[in-house]
């Protein structure tokens, strides 16, 4: 297969533009690894030797997206192309980002920095794979392996732990025995690696095909930030089923057993989805429901967010019949508050009740309909009004 022919014509003609005014140019990287693999690559990078100002000055539409890192982001036809220069970098003295990064004439000295062999590799515009670090040869094996010494490149970036368990679950590959030891030695570690970076990779081990990679987070301590008083191993076990990523963070939480909380915050920026959240972890394992009445009744008291969270919980963790039946239930739009119950307040007045006595009326009427929902209709309902505010 000619990977090159699968390339978009607006790399290919970023990359010739490149060529035509003297410099280097190769898709690399993420979209080479796609490519190969026959997937859709997310995102294309191509990396050069012209430096950042001369890649600004060729194209009429570019952003600076990391101007100090060497990238600029050219915008073709609408389509953004992520362009960086060769570099290397210099020395990690906090685990999370180069201190320095130094341009490069080489395309070899770019791969080398790259994170593992099958991240590592570029391509021509007639096809060559350039591939110093053998990952075509990964790629056929399924596995993971990191350009260089493991435990070194782990040191200098902490996030590499994080990809390399996202990569395995992404792709359903094994981890290469040096990576697998790194992690387990490298893990418990403290960290300083700010929420934000870490969110992207776990809720995409969490959306991949191979979920249940997510357990390498907590067994090799990569978590500990967020769980301290977690022992390692998790409490119970993903689904090996692709999930959504709802469903992948409330399991996730699930997992992390009695102290949840530093977690939901890290992974949950938005506040108003931690509730949900929150409210149903109170809920995990022991209600449930696993009956109609049951989850008109939690609908009822905790409101549609939660009851989707509980559910979505129980399937992450390999339980879909909750789920099911939370969607029979609401195909039959139940009543779930007083608004929704078939005699009104003004029909309560006329009945003679009045003041707080028809919220009285309506608490017992709605309980009512939440076990009997066929009976909210306007006779029955009459009936059930208590005899004394008739
Ligand atoms: P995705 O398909 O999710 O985009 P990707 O491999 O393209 O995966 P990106 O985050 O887009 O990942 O990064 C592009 C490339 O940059 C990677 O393929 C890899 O070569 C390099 N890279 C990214 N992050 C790191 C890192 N932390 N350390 C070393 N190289 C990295
Ligand atoms: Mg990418």
């Amino acid at each position: 297969m000619n990977a090159s022919n699968f390339l978009p014509l607006t790399v290919v003609r970023c990359c010739c533009h490149l060529q035509q005014a003297g410099f280097e140019a190769y898709p690399v990287g993420g979209c080479v690894r796609d490519l190969l693999l026959g997937r859709v690559p997310q995102d294309w990078d191509v990396c050069t030797s012209a430096l950042p100002h001369q890649v600004q000055a060729l194209f009429p539409r570019t952003i600076p997206t990391g101007l100090a890192y060497g990238t600029v982001t050219v915008v073709l036809d609408g389509a953004p192309i992520e362009v960086t220069t060769f570099r290397q970098e210099a020395q990690y003295h906090d685990g999370r980002r180069p201190d320095t990064v130094r341009f490069v004439s080489s395309l070899e000295q770019d791969l080398s920095r790259r994170d593992f062999t099958i991240n590592a590799m570029a391509l021509t515009l007639d096809g060559q794979l350039i591939d110093p670090f053998r990952g075509r040869d990964d790629l056929q094996a399924k596995q993971v392996r990191c350009v260089g010494d493991a435990a070194q490149r782990f040191h200098e970036d902490r996030l590499r732990m994080f990809r390399a368990i996202r990569f395995s679950a992404q792709l359903e590959f094994q981890l290469e025995s040096d990576v697998s030891a790194a992690l387990f030695g490298l893990g418990k570690e403290p960290h300083s690696l700010p929420p934000e970076r870490i969110r992207p990779e776990v809720e995409k081990t969490l959306c991949a095909p191979a979920p249940h990679w997510t357990s390498l987070f907590f067994s090799t301590g990569l978590l500990l930030p967020y769980v301290p008083n977690l022992d390692c191993a998790p409490l119970c076990t993903l689904s090996s089923r692709p999930l959504d990523r709802w469903a992948g963070l409330a399991a996730l939480l699930v997992q992390a057993g009695a102290n949840p909380q530093p977690l939901l915050h890290a992974l949950i920026p938005d506040r108003k989805k931690i509730i949900p959240l929150e409210r149903a972890l109170s809920l995990y394992p022991q209600n449930v429901p696993r009956d109609d009445q049951s989850w008109r009744h939690l609908l009822a008291c905790h409101g549609l967010p939660t009851a989707q969270a509980l559910a979505a919980m129980a399937q992450a963790l390999g339980d879909a019949q909750p789920g099911q039946r939370l969607s029979q239930v609401l195909a039959h739009a139940p009543c779930l508050s007083a608004q929704d119950l078939a005699l009104s307040g003004r029909d309560l007045m006329a009945m003679g009740l009045s003041g707080p006595e028809i919220g009285r009326a309506q608490k017992i009427l709605l309980a009512h309909v939440l076990d009997c929902p066929e009976d909210n209709t306007p006779t029955a309902l009459r009936r059930l009004v208590p005899d004394h505010t008739k």
